[in-house]
């Protein structure tokens, strides 16, 4: 088995080592015999959906989301929306998950027209929302993870939440959501890197790219005692 991962903009958005997720994903899937490679998609560089099985955007801060709105534009919009619609896996991080909206009005006032692939749009406000954080999924998964924004992003009817909040802001800090989902799209304002603290979360992923790809197949459990270890930690001193 062989599974394709593109990086979009692994340069310009890359906050609190969002790269780790591409890590945890490549090795967790290695330790099962499954081939893995990644492309970088930097701006300037085409990039054709049909050619990969996962997607992923990491975060970053408004003015890199600015600075490549003008590349985003020039075609890899209309990519990610295919992917999004043909029901490729995809991961995208705070700024990430931002430019999957229909829009982000910064704190002060600028207006950044998003993609609009999915039904929300954020708003920013000047009190950035900061802290270690949990929500649970409908599946029953507790993610745990570091959130750092300015956006409250509100999601429209066409969409669902990625999970409802034990702890902390979220989407907003007013509706209990965080992060949004649509077929096997993602979106997360969990930092972290999300994937090596939740790897639970990492082999759902990991699941549904093997299923689009192959149909359904088992998953060898690994060992997870020392990520078990670090999550309980991290409940214990952070949520519960
Ligand atoms: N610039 C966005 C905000 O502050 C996203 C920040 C991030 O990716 N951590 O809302």
């Amino acid at each position: 088995m062989n599974i394709k991962i593109a990086h979009l903009y692994p340069d310009m958005l890359n906050l609190y080592g969002d790269r780790g997720n591409i890590i945890a994903l490549t090795q967790r899937m290695k330790q099962r015999g499954i081939d893995v490679s990644t492309d970088a998609i930097t701006m300037g560089k085409t990039f054709n959906a049909d050619d990969y099985d996962i997607l992923f955007i990491g975060g970053g801060q408004d003015f890199e989301q600015d600075v490549l709105l003008d590349d985003l534009k020039k075609g890899k919009d209309a990519e990610i929306n295919k992917a999004i619609q043909s029901s490729k896996v995809m991961l995208a991080i705070c700024g990430g998950f931002q430019m999957l909206g229909k829009y982000y009005k910064t704190y002060d006032g600028k207006m950044l027209e998003y993609m609009g692939a999915l039904d929300f749009y954020t708003e920013g406000k000047p009190e950035r929302m900061i802290g270690n954080y949990a929500f649970k999924t409908k599946e029953g998964i507790e993610i745990v993870g570091f959130e750092n924004h300015s956006g409250r992003t509100y999601l429209g009817t066409g969409v669902e939440p990625l999970g409802k909040m034990i702890k902390g802001y979220g989407n907003n800090g007013e509706d209990g959501t965080e992060g949004v989902r649509y077929k096997n799209t993602f979106g997360t304002y969990s930092h972290g890197p999300i994937l090596p603290k939740n790897p639970q979360f990492a082999d759902f992923l990991i699941s549904k790219a093997l299923e689009n790809k192959y149909g359904k197949t088992e998953l060898a459990p690994l060992d997870d005692i020392l990520e078990e270890k670090a999550r309980k930690q991290v409940f214990k001193l952070y949520i519960k």
